[in-house]
């Protein structure tokens, strides 16, 4: 299946879609992105909401569904809570559910609302890939249970299989494991084959759908910001080393940024 519209993840694919901030930037240019929070796991939400804000998004708001004090004292300071049943702001440019688990009532929003380009992970995935139809500006992330649970079996073609699903969900797929696929559904397909095994530890894929989420929301096209964050996130591993645990990759973002660029 190695045919031409399959490409190495190398920064030379995405370089020019990086955002930029430029001197005449301000905040709400950087774009602005949304968290559904997870209703236990906190932990979840804080390391994908802080890796969105970490990769550039201009403004990150979490919205709680119950127990909105836990996060107002738990998230940093730069990060905005909103309690359930507050609106979503006008401003959001991209929304990310799922790292942690999500309310029953934020997952079907989520998955209704595709007016703006979402970053669909973990409890927030749709147990069938044609609910999300018609839009490609949908990054699902799941690691390989959650693709096997919800889509079917992955067989022996795993690049078939990601492609399979991003075609019936027109979204992008980025099928997560020491090999990550990022799956377009126009057939083309992003291998990131740099396997790092530090990676295997908690909070790590939270804190990748936090980084495709923070790259969207400064317009950077949805596939090209899932395949930069796979590389980011492989880099930072490779950085870090053993010891490695899932905040220190939001720690070491942003000189993988300065590589990156
Ligand atoms: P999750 O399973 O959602 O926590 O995501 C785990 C993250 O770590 C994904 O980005 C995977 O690609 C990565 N990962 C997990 N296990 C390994 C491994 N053995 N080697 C390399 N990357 C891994
Ligand atoms: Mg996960």
């Amino acid at each position: 299946s190695d045919d031409c519209s399959t490409f190495q993840n190398l920064p030379n694919l995405w370089r020019t879609s990086l955002p930029n901030p430029d001197s005449s930037s301000h905040k709400y240019q950087r774009g602005y992105c949304v968290v559904f929070a997870a209703p236990a796991l906190t932990g979840a939400t804080r390391m994908a909401a802080t890796a969105a804000l970490r990769i550039g998004a201009g403004l990150v708001t979490v919205q709680a569904a119950q127990r909105g004090d836990i996060y107002r004292m738990t998230l940093p300071p730069e990060i905005m809570v909103q309690d359930d049943g507050e609106p979503v702001p006008d401003k959001a440019t991209v929304l990310l559910g799922g790292p942690g688990g999500i309310s029953p009532h934020h997952k079907r929003d989520l998955l209704r609302r595709s007016d703006l380009p979402r970053v669909i992970d973990s409890g927030a995935l749709p147990d069938r890939p044609a609910l999300l139809n018609g839009t490609v500006k949908t990054v699902l992330t799941p690691h390989e249970g959650e693709f096997e649970t919800l889509f079917g079996p992955i067989g022996d073609d795993r690049r078939q299989a990601a492609l399979q699903t991003a075609q019936r969900a027109q979204s992008i797929v980025v099928l997560k494991g020491p090999v990550t696929l990022i799956a377009h559904p126009d057939g083309r397909l992003i291998v990131n084959d740099r396997p790092d095994a530090n990676l295997a530890t908690a909070g790590t894929g939270d804190v990748l759908a936090g980084m495709i989420a923070g790259l969207i929301a400064q317009g950077m096209d949805v596939f090209y910001a899932a395949a930069a964050a796979v590389w980011m996130h492989s880099e930072a591993a490779r950085r870090i080393g053993h010891g490695l645990i899932a905040s220190d990759i939001i720690k070491a973002l942003p000189n993988v940024l300065k590589t990156a660029a």
